[in-house]
């Protein structure tokens, strides 16, 4: 089976439901990294959390209440802050973290990117105007 054949079958399946969203993302991951110390742990109560965090996880993709799992993936997001993008896409994160750091704005405390590796750097703030220096 192509890739796109598989792709187009399971958007078919998905039709309606909820699908594979952040929330999703994040149960499965969790479930296999407790999956993994469990290896060395073997407890019957981490192998139980790991199938009810799968259950959860399967339930959230195949839920056809969309705008009550929608909001619920909303909500973990705003709880997971400036960790969002190493969830949505890590390798994306990754490639930004190498390529920008963050700088606070001394003046109103906004968060700037600027590019990496340039030395020290002229930087004005796009909301306060107030420029300053900083290593990059
Ligand atoms: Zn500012």
């Amino acid at each position: 089976m192509k890739r796109d054949e598989i792709q187009s079958r399971l958007s078919e399946l998905l039709r309606g439901r909820n699908g594979y969203d952040e929330l999703a993302a994040f149960s499965s991951w969790l479930a296999v990294a407790l999956l993994l110390v469990n290896l060395f742990a073997r407890q019957a109560w981490l192998s139980a959390l790991v199938l009810a965090i799968l259950a959860y996880a399967l339930f959230r993709m195949a839920s056809a209440r969309v705008a009550a799992r929608r909001k619920e993936n909303e909500q973990f997001l705003e709880l997971l802050g400036p960790a969002r993008p190493w969830l949505r896409d890590p390798r994306a994160a990754l490639a930004e973290a190498r390529q920008y750091k963050h700088v606070l704005c001394p003046n109103c405390h906004k968060r700037l990117r600027v590019p990496r590796g340039k030395g020290k750097i002229r930087v004005s703030c796009p909301q306060c105007h107030q420029k300053f220096e900083t290593k990059s």
